[in-house]
């Protein structure tokens, strides 16, 4: 596959701050890659200098086959950036905004035009076109951000966190615009969130913490390698099922009703369950989250 961004031992300083320390990822085309790390890790350094807001201290950088250094026009044709804080006018119309914002491009009338109907119905807000950005809700607002971003047709999408505030429907809606650029425009998403159940949807994910890559895989490899499935039993017999795992040097952690008990191989849940059967109401194992893999990696939770 075509590696349409490539880093190698990226470095930036501010001041005595070693904030990016000489990392080394890259990202393959038309794929969708989640680049995770607590706050302070280095993300927004990483993606300002890949997107030419930054210039970097050291290291190479490739974005879409263009150096970085050297072709910086170039790089800026080939990405769109949705910020977390959003930079539309909130007195103009969705429309209008996207005009204003088209006009940059220097492109005929027409193709502006045939450009804004595209992006706004590929973010599906044909219907909504005419109201007033600052009037919208928040998920209109970001998907009119997305828009934004792809006047131009960028090759490669930037977002950072773009469902952060957004309820839990509305996070959805986001996401499935979010897909349907990747799967119906091909295009590549570069994607930092919060969110580990939108970074298990991605196809490679990348972890830095202190300015370092602390882990990289796809989700499934990171759930497997870093996170422990655990077994979690409903007692018959609250003291007696205590007792046995207690003998047997079981540690677990009580919850109301619950025993949680974290397993080093799935299969060892097996001799667990056969050897209190009796004092079990019912029982589940369920798979590691990358929640859990990602705080054995970096010993932070992700929203600290
Ligand atoms: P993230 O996006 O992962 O939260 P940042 O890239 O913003 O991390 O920050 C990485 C490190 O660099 C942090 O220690 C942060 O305090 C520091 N930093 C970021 N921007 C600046 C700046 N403009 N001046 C000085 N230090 C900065």
């Amino acid at each position: 596959m075509e590696r349409i961004i490539e880093v190698k031992n990226l470095k930036k300083n501010y001041g005595n701050v070693e904030a990016v320390k000489g990392i080394d990822f890259y990202v393959d085309s038309g794929s969708l890659f989640a680049f995770l790390g607590p706050n302070g890790a280095g993300k927004s350094t990483t993606i300002n200098i890949l997107s030419t807001l930054l210039t970097k201290d050291e290291g190479e950088v490739e974005v879409n086959g263009f150096r970085l250094g050297e072709h910086e026009d170039e790089i800026r044709s080939s990405i769109g950036i949705v910020f977390q804080e959003g930079v539309l006018d909130p007195l103009l119309s969705v429309k209008e905004n996207l005009e204003v914002r088209g006009s940059f491009y220097k492109m005929p009338k027409e193709v502006l035009k045939e450009r804004i109907d595209k992006a706004l119905k590929t973010t599906g807000i044909e219907n909504i076109a005419s109201r007033k950005y600052g009037s919208l809700s928040g998920g209109q607002k970001r998907r009119t951000d997305i828009a934004r971003a792809l006047l131009h047709s960028p090759k490669i999408l930037f977002l950072d966190e773009p469902t952060t505030g957004l309820d839990p429907q509305t996070r959805k809606n986001v996401w499935t615009t979010i897909m349907h650029l990747k799967t119906e425009e091909k295009m590549t998403i570069f994607l930092t969130t919060h969110y580990m159940e939108e970074a298990d949807m991605a196809d490679y994910v990348v972890i830095i913490d202190n300015g370092e890559v602390v882990a990289k895989g796809t989700p499934s490899y990171l759930k497997d390698t870093f996170s422990n499935d655990i077994l979690r039993i409903k007692p018959k017999n609250t003291d007696e099922l205590e007792k046995y795992l207690t003998a047997k040097s079981i540690r677990f952690e009580k919850k109301i009703d619950v025993f949680i008990i974290r397993l080093e191989h799935t299969l060892d849940s097996i001799d667990i369950i056969n050897g209190t059967k009796e004092n079990i109401e019912s029982f589940q194992v369920l798979n590691g989250t990358l929640d859990d893999a990602f705080i054995n990696i970096t010993g932070k939770e992700i929203r600290e």
